[in-house]
């Protein structure tokens, strides 16, 4: 389990933003733990809001190497020098030997997922992903993380990490075969679960409300794509289509 939960490191990062950058109003900041391959962090501002990710090798850092490491972010994003101290005290936590270790061993497992691409074959996630954005959540969605899975999967076509902020779709629909609107039904019921997060009722997780299942039968072909959805999820394909098999 990890040691600082993510509340904590907001709390680190909202007081780093007060000791680097001395001017309200203070922007609202979101922190999560990414898994990168390597030891990478990122921090973005979007539309008021900041948005960072620490490697999850980081999880069980000690608090001052994480606040180092805020105050380091934050001075970039403000085009601020980092202090030499803040610097020193992150450099040489990131050469302990079992953070080297974490490191590497990281970008041996993790590295090819992290450059797979929104980009597929045939359908483009990140267009696909704009154009249903202005087309039912009036442009307002965050954009996630959007990627194809390394392998084609028939059963499970589409997955929403909350953590991770990531949208994952099976390879299997990146496919000509596939027509632009299954593609996009797919996607659009994951960025339902960015819409609607998570909820927890009397000790169970809801992850698909009744809202979220109104909003899904708001998609424009909803009946035929349930069609499709079912032909995808049956395990044999119909005689017809067995020629045009690989
Ligand atoms: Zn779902």
């Amino acid at each position: 389990m990890p040691v600082a939960e993510e509340t904590d490191l907001e709390a680190i990062f909202d007081q780093a933003l007060r000791a680097v950058v001395k001017k309200e109003p203070l922007p609202p900041i979101e922190v999560r733990f990414y898994p990168y391959a390597g030891l990478s962090s990122t921090i973005r501002l979007r539309r008021g809001r900041i948005y960072v990710r620490l490697s999850d090798i980081l999880c069980e850092s000690p608090p001052e190497i994480l606040h180092a490491l805020a105050c380091i972010l934050v001075a970039k994003l403000y085009r601020l020098k980092p202090s030499k101290e803040h610097e020193r005290a992150y450099k040489q936590y990131t050469l302990l030997p079992e953070i080297v270790e974490a490191s590497e061993s990281t970008r041996r497992t993790r590295g090819y997922k992290i450059t797979t691409s929104p980009r597929g074959k045939v359908y483009d996630l990140e267009e696909l992903f704009s154009d249903l954005n202005h087309r039912y959540f009036a442009g307002r969605l965050e954009r996630p993380d959007l990627s194809w899975s390394q392998k084609r999967t028939r059963r499970i076509l589409g997955h929403h990490d909350h953590i991770h902020g990531a949208i994952v779709v099976s390879r299997t629909l990146d496919d000509t075969r596939i027509p632009r609107f299954v593609v996009e039904y797919v996607l659009y019921h994951e960025m339902l679960h960015v819409a609607h997060p998570p909820r927890v009722v009397s000790g169970r997780t809801i992850y698909h409300s009744r809202q979220f299942r109104s909003d899904e039968r708001r998609f424009e072909r909803f009946d035929e794509v349930l069609k499709w959805m079912e032909r995808l999820a049956s395990p044999v394909r119909r005689k017809s289509k067995k020629s045009r098999r690989r």
